[in-house]
């Protein structure tokens, strides 16, 4: 496998981007992607924090220390993962970060996989969606997209701009990606709106390094309030209103998380209020 480290964007010519790693070298260890090409991005993805704009080669570790961004969004880097690996992954790079069902992970040929069956709905599906899982089950694992998808945060790209939602699809039978970035396409920067005040809360199996069962971002913008989950669809779920939670369709497994959510999402609107 070769390794190019370009020092600028115009000599990015194709491969796969890896940024701190974290996620893309044990997905190449288990064989689950492969490449012929991995292109080091750190030298030309924008990294910091400048006003609203945030780099997407930031760490997640500066993020959780940075007093600037939205509360929601700092706590959401805060809870992710572990001190190791925040002081090594993107922001840019836990965006895209696949999915931790278990099947997928052991490559059982399932939907997203490109198969025609989900096997999670019919077997082990505890960590599973309650959203959006007709065809595939999977639970979105970051927490910091959560918090973005609430703030209202947009994605700049090498090739065009793009709300945060507009990332995220959910596959379909002609379509087995989550993101709808190109082949070769790089985030280069978030825009990311002040809310007036914005909370992140997560439920998960441990206090530290565990991925989020239910994570709930809220924000408020005068009297609007915006909501979103972590953990409970193939993509993060934005909620119209608390009530839609009520629109959810667990599995038998996954029911407990309606329960989960909704006084995480209480508590998250008291915060703001
Ligand atoms: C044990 C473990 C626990 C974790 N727990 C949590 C958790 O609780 N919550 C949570 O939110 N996350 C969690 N994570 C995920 C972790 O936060 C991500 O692995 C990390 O943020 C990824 O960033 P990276 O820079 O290392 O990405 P990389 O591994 O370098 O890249 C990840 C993917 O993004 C692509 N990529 C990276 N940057 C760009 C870019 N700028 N443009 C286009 N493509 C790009 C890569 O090609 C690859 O496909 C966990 C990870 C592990 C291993
Ligand atoms: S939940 Fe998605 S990733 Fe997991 S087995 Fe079903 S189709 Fe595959």
């Amino acid at each position: 496998m070769e390794l190019r480290q370009p020092s600028s964007l115009a000599d990015v010519d194709g491969g796969l981007p890896l940024a701190g790693g974290t996620e893309v070298v044990p997905l190449l260890r288990d064989g689950l992607v492969e490449a012929e090409t991995l292109v080091d991005i750190r030298a030309v993805v924008p990294k910091g924090v400048s006003g609203t704009t945030i780099g997407a080669g930031t760490l997640l570790a500066e993020l959780e220390a940075d007093p600037e961004i939205p509360s929601a969004l700092r706590e959401a880097c805060r809870l992710a993962a572990s001190p190791q690996l925040r002081s090594m992954g993107t922001i840019g790079g836990n965006l895209l970060q696949a999915t931790r069902c278990w099947y997928w992970r052991l490559k059982y040929p399932c939907f997203l996989h490109g198969g025609s069956t989900c096997h999670a709905r019919q077997g082990e599906h505890r960590e599973h969606a309650i959203f959006g899982n007709e065809q595939c089950a999977s639970a979105h694992p970051s927490d910091p997209a959560a918090a973005l998808l609430a703030v209202g945060a947009t994605v700049r790209t090498d090739r065009r701009e793009l709300p945060i939602g507009e990332l995220y699809r959910l596959p379909t039978e002609d379509d087995r990606n989550v993101t709808a970035l190109e082949p070769g396409e790089l985030i280069l920067e978030l825009e990311v709106p002040r809310p007036e005040a914005s909370h992140y809360l997560k439920a998960m199996d441990r206090a530290r390094w565990a991925f989020p069962l239910v994570g709930v971002a809220a924000a408020r913008f005068g009297d609007g309030v915006r909501l979103a989950l972590a953990g409970v669809a193939p993509i993060p779920w934005a909620l119209d209103s608390a009530d839609a939670l009520e629109q959810a369709t667990p599995l038998p497994g996954t029911a407990y998380k309606v329960e989960l959510a909704r006084p995480l999402i209480r508590r998250a609107l008291d915060a703001i209020a």
